[in-house]
């Protein structure tokens, strides 16, 4: 059986993968998208149902394809987000095969080039575009779950609070899900006791525009990765409930018992580090500075818009920030299930190329791989502060399209960095 050549192979079918082929259409080169599962899948089978799409409908494009909506000011579902990708695919005509796995990636054998092995057979490739996430495995510490006899879950398993055991729960991670997941189980009249971690809080709305048209107008979400600071958690915005400021604070003068870190479990008792102080003040400061640079941007450009005093006042300190908890006994305070909103890693396993770090993340500069013919898409920071959103993946991917047509041409361009 002659092996199935192809001239670019793009190894992922959610936004990325499908930004990629579009780019690629768009100048005439040949492609192929493999995916594992179904266009979009992730949005389909790893998200809950009560999350919203962090970014106001007006915001939401793919390249060439705004998203359709009537409330220019709502935040989708993940299912309106799922239809919104299915669209562009047959929009764009994609060359797409589902249900076919990508298990390992190697070059090819005395020749430039490589070898994808999948569920289907092998195919041979000139260049590949890796665009399989920047959310790829469920990060959650084993050494601490496996001492606890509760119901767990990730993040990224979580459905609804109807899916969990009655009681209380636990959520572990304060990053834009843990923060969502938490308010949502309180709104449903669950208990909640919230780990709070390292974060950044910022407001949803500031002097009568969303935190996105900031984003957007200060030229933030086009920022540099040369740019990127030392802070490496993400900002902590939410679109649901209509889209509201997430407030530690407010959460616990409703209801919830913030912690501090999670730091050791043992026979069903779980100790906290004493940072709880120390989290809040952090994340309260952050969100004080970017009000501060909202008005000076406000100020330098000379926009008339209108003052927000609301936007500072300050909840009082909770009664569980002036007693931190220390420790907590699950099966005394009633906990019957922890969920884990700690993260995700990467899962590059299969990529059998020496184009990884030590700590298996990939060698890149502004996606394009240390190996020529080899590329990655939408990984966080990857270009720009906006390289894995969905409004932002397209221009990196208008970027490695143009390399890739550059080194169709010039083949050894591919090699220069
Ligand atoms: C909880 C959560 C909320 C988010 N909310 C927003 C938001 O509101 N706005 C926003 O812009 N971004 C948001 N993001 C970030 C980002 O937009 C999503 O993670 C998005 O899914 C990334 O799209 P992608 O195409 O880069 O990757 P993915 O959606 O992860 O798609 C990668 C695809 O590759 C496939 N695949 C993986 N490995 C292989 C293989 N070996 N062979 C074949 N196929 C493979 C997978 O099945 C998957 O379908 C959110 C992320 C999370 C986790």
């Amino acid at each position: 059986m002659p092996v199935e050549k192809i001239q670019t192979l793009i190894i992922g079918g959610g936004q990325a993968g499908l930004a990629m082929s579009h780019r690629l259409s768009q100048r005439g080169l040949e492609h192929l998208v493999l995916e594992r599962h179904r266009i979009a899948e992730r949005w389909r089978s790893e998200r809950w149902d009560g999350l919203r799409f962090q970014f106001p409908n007006w915001s939401v494009r793919l390249p060439d394809f705004p998203f359709p909506h009537a409330d220019p000011d709502g935040f989708a579902t993940p299912g309106e987000i799922v239809d919104f990708i299915r669209a562009y695919a047959d929009f764009i005509v994609a060359p797409i095969r589902c249900g076919v796995d990508v298990t390992r990636l190697r070059r090819r054998a005395g020749a430039s080039g490589f070898v994808a092995e999948t569920s289907h057979g092998p195919i041979e490739a000139d260049h590949v575009v890796v665009a399989t996430g920047p959310y790829q495995r469920p990060a959650i510490p084993a050494s601490l779950r496996d001492e606890l006899d509760v119901f767990q879950a990730h993040a990224s398993q979580y459905r609804n609070p109807a899916q969990l055991p009655e009681g209380a729960v636990l959520v572990v991670g304060s990053g834009a899900s843990g923060a969502q997941i938490a308010e949502e189980l309180l709104q449903s009249g669950r208990r909640v006791y919230l780990a709070v971690g390292q974060h950044r809080r910022m407001p949803r709305r500031y002097r009568g525009r969303d935190l996105i048209w900031w984003l957007d107008d200060m030229g933030l979400l086009q920022r540099p990765a040369e740019e990127r600071g030392p802070e490496r958690s993400l900002p902590l915005i939410s679109g649901a409930l209509g889209g509201n400021t997430i407030d530690f604070r407010r959460y616990a003068a409703e209801g919830v018992t913030l912690l501090g870190r999670l730091q050791a479990a043992h026979q069903g008792v779980v100790s906290f580090a004493p940072d709880l102080a120390k989290r809040l003040a952090y994340g309260d400061a952050s969100y004080t500075i970017f009000l501060d640079m909202m008005d000076a941007h406000a100020e330098a450009h000379g926009l008339d818009m209108p003052a927000d005093p609301a936007a500072r006042a300050v909840w009082p300190d909770p009664h569980c920030l002036a007693e931190p908890l220390r420790r907590l006994d699950l099966g005394a305070a009633g906990i019957g299930a922890i969920i884990w909103a700690t993260g995700y890693g990467f899962d590059f396993g299969w990529i059998d190329i020496p184009v990884l770090d030590s700590r298996g993340e990939p060698l890149h500069v502004n996606g394009v791989a240390a190996v020529p013919g080899l590329y990655f898409l939408g990984l966080q920071w990857l270009s720009r502060l906006n390289s894995s959103i969905l409004s932002g993946v397209g221009d990196d991917a208008a970027d490695l399209a143009d390399h890739i047509r550059a080194s169709c041409h010039h083949p050894k361009i591919a090699g220069e960095m």
